[in-house]
């Protein structure tokens, strides 16, 4: 109850910070999130922060929404304001990918506003290559959110949006420089409006 009311509080924060900026409002972008693979806070708040400076550097501010996982939080459904583009972000463990996952090299997917992680196989990932997990973890949300604002035929051959990803290219990851082409930041913007609009 405490946790889901204060989660209300820093979105209703946030929403009046923007109402005060008049016509940046279309700007703003929620992720609820449902972290059902248990990652850290620790590491979830690293993430957070990198993929909130990657499409900050978009243009486009995010709001993290915590959404309880059954089993482990209780309490009120969690408030976020209405009328605002958003996407439904899961961090899914291994056992709950079976009806998801479509190929084993795959670490996360996006289809509508939903986007799926697989948060214990990027872990794995990040493990053997020795790079940070709450990094890649990041590299793979801020990717898959982009897809849901891009729209089809999102990926491109560098940067934050190109399909593949491996232990060498991890070597070679700048974090965080890498962001939206700016080219793709104004799809992305587009993307928002669309959402905006389809309210
Ligand atoms: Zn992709």
């Amino acid at each position: 109850m405490k946790k889901a009311l204060i989660v209300g509080m820093i979105v209703l924060a946030g929403w009046a910070a923007r109402e005060g900026k008049g016509s940046d409002k279309k700007d703003l972008f929620v992720v609820a999130y449902h972290n059902y693979a248990g990652v850290p806070p620790e590491v979830l708040q690293m993430t957070q922060t990198d993929v909130a400076m990657i499409f900050d550097k978009a243009g486009i501010e995010l709001e993290w929404v915590a959404l309880p996982v059954p089993g482990h939080d209780t309490g009120p459904a969690v408030y976020w304001p209405s009328a605002t583009p958003m996407c439904f972000l899961r961090l899914m463990p291994d056992s709950m990918l079976k009806p998801f996952r479509r190929s084993d090299d795959e670490l996360g997917f996006a289809s509508g506003p939903n986007v799926y992680i697989h948060a214990e196989h990027i872990q794995r990932l990040a493990d053997r290559a020795k790079f940070s997990s709450a990094k890649l973890l990041g590299y793979i949300v801020a990717h898959e959110i982009g897809h849901v604002l891009l729209g089809g035929g999102g990926h491109s051959s560098a940067g934050i949006m190109r399909p593949k990803i491996g232990p060498a290219a991890l070597l070679h990851l700048e974090w965080p420089v890498q962001s939206f082409s700016p080219a793709e930041a104004r799809r992305l913007s587009d993307g928002l409006l669309r959402a905006w609009l389809s309210y």
